[in-house]
């Protein structure tokens, strides 16, 4: 119950009673445009407000060769106001054709924003769908670090990647981590190529020199980690022992990767540690693309940028549960991803018998305080966009989790909370300050100190 539901009942009774025609001048007068984004602190005009999206079918046409991209993105929402206006957001591209409900509605075009008039409001709580036609070519987007993500063109194909703000470079998205759906992808590409793409395998089918793979994600995920990388690439499809279908593909032109042989292993101690794997596919796209620098989590298959090494193939799977499954709600909250999957690659090194976890915090404890670089910003707080993927984001971040189990002292209430988190979050949006409390409720302790010290103080910690 809250203040907008009551209003809304009273107004529905008002119209009942006004029925005729006054009531239908009043119920229009209440429609309004949805807000041009979601206020993110780094990001404020990602997503849009007024609706929310619950699935995205997008039939994707690629050439290499020219570099051009032509779609139909197929979008369901329900709106969550009444709309007079909404905006997806994408960037580039010719717009052919776009209806709302099935009807032609006009837009406009403004920087990130497309901007989407229907020919008629849409009431609050009404199913609504977008059919956007566009084509041209996709971008590739600099982020405040510098470093580049959206559409990639590679020497045979695409490497597709979207966090934090990508996805806009290759279709009209509602692009906010909070706006989770399902996704349907269908992608054509000349014949000899794959497309990549969450979920399952649906089919691939060759005519006329083209193949078209359709892939289908029935999980939740956030639009930030949807991926169709496509190009040469030998695809092999096995089962992990829990059934669930691995899908890994490498570029040729890569040495065979024996540390892929892993990926099952590491799939099942995850599931061991923090419950269940989340989704209904896993596996890896190995791409050839140093020119990326970097490897993403995109949901069900990790895609990498060059061939892996073993702590690189964990922290990406390990973030299927701490990202993917549960995600931040706003992004400077960003080692809620990275500070547990560079955790989780140490506790799988403890596993194999390799380094510990509380090796790898020594080690790097040992940082002297004088070395900035290293301690700040601190990792609940980067401050910046710019220092969103800063180290101290992964490796202060890994340390804060090791600082806390030892500060627990006892591996059992320390597990739980790791798998608590990940079960009771599961498919959801977090905060930090729900960490904490699960933590402390868990352990017992008042932990504000410790994670004060830990992940907002800018100096290095020395009492928690
Ligand atoms: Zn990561």
């Amino acid at each position: 119950m809250n203040f907008k539901s009551c209003a809304r009942t009273a107004l529905v009774v008002a119209a009942i009673v006004l029925a005729g025609a006054v009531g239908t001048a009043r119920a229009a007068a209440a429609f309004t445009p949805g807000s041009p984004g979601l206020g993110d602190p780094y990001f404020p005009l990602a997503g849009n407000g007024g609706y929310d999206v619950s699935h995205y079918s997008l039939r994707l046409d690629y050439e290499p060769s020219s570099n051009h991209l032509a779609g139909t993105a197929t979008i369901s929402a329900l709106a969550t106001q009444d709309l007079s206006r909404f905006d997806l957001d994408l960037r580039g591209f010719d717009i052919s054709r776009l209806l709302v409900n099935g009807v032609a509605a006009s837009f406009t075009r403004d920087g990130q924003e497309l901007v989407i008039t229907p020919g008629a409001g849409i009431s609050t709580g009404s199913p609504f769908t977008v059919v956007v036609d566009y084509a041209g070519t996709p971008s590739v987007i600099t982020d405040p670090d510098q470093s580049i993500e959206g559409w990639v063109p590679t020497d045979d194909g695409a490497f597709v990647v979207g966090e934090p703000q990508g996805s806009p470079a290759w279709y009209p998205v509602n692009d906010n981590p909070r706006d989770k759906a399902t996704f349907d992808f269908s992608v054509t590409v000349p014949a000899g190529l794959t497309a990549m793409a969450n979920g399952v395998l649906v089919s691939s089918t060759t005519s006329g020199g083209k193949t078209t793979w359709v892939w289908r994600e029935t999980d939740p995920m956030a639009p930030y980690l949807a991926t169709v990388t496509n190009g040469r690439f030998d695809l092999t499809i096995s089962t992990t022992s829990a059934g669930t279908p691995i899908y890994v593909a490498v570029d040729p032109q890569l040495p065979k990767g024996e540390v892929l042989s892993k990926l099952p292993a590491i799939v099942d101690f995850y599931s061991s540690i923090y419950g269940p794997y989340p989704f209904n596919a896993v596996g890896a796209i190995v791409d050839s693309a140093k020119v990326v620098g970097y490897s993403l989590e995109t949901q069900t298959k990790p895609v990498f940028d060059r061939m892996p090494n073993e702590a690189t193939l964990a922290h990406e799977l390990s973030h299927m549960w701490f990202g993917d499954s549960v995600t931040l709600t706003t992004w400077p909250d960003i080692w809620l991803h990275e500070g547990f999957a560079t955790w989780s690659e140490w506790i799988w090194s403890e596993y194999e018998g390799n380094k510990s976890a509380a090796q790898w915090f020594k080690q790097l404890y040992n940082t002297p305080p004088q070395d900035v670089r290293f301690w700040t910003p601190p990792p609940g707080d980067p401050g910046s966009p710019a220092f969103l993927f800063n180290g101290t984001i992964y490796y202060r971040g890994a340390m804060t989790l090791e600082a806390l189990r030892e500060k627990i002292a006892d591996d059992g209430v320390f597990f739980r909370i790791m798998r608590d988190w990940a079960t009771q979050q599961r498919y959801g949006n977090v905060t930090t300050a729900q960490f904490i409390t699960l933590a402390e409720h868990e352990s017992g302790l008042d932990l504000q100190h410790f994670f004060d010290v830990w992940l907002y103080q800018p100096d290095k910690p020395t009492s928690w």
